[in-house]
């Protein structure tokens, strides 16, 4: 449920997050749990489970998602940088809200576990 979601209460405020950018349409934020120095999630105001989730009317809003994190990840420590979308439980996803992580400022090996 959209209004239950972890995601959408910290787009409405309503549990703290360390903000780095927000717009209309998109919201940035550290990750609670980071895995390499630079750690943040960009998610979409607009509730989506995940990237299996979006149809073709979101096209624009995902692309706008890859387009700045990348341009976030070089203005926040990560000159080079990994962008992960997880889609459901087996390949990591946790919380069925669409985001992506921004992760850099370290070597990040391949293939991921
Ligand atoms: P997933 O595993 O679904 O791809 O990623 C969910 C991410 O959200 C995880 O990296 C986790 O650390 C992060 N996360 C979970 N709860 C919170 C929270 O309340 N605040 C913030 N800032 N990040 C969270
Ligand atoms: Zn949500």
């Amino acid at each position: 449920m959209a209004g239950e979601c972890l995601f959408c209460k910290i787009i409405k405020g309503e549990i703290p997050a360390k903000k780095l950018y927000e717009d209309d349409e998109l919201v940035a934020f550290w990750d609670i749990a980071p895995q390499a120095p630079t750690h943040f999630l960009v998610i979409p105001r607009k509730h989506l489970s995940g990237p299996a989730g979006a149809t073709p009317a979101d096209d624009a809003l995902v692309g706008k998602l890859l387009r700045k994190g990348a341009e976030l990840a070089a203005a926040n420590g990560a000159p080079a940088f990994r962008l992960v979308l997880n889609n459901g439980p087996e390949a990591g996803q946790t919380v069925f809200h669409l985001h992506l992580h921004v992760l850099g400022g370290r070597p990040l090996t391949w293939p991921p576990g």
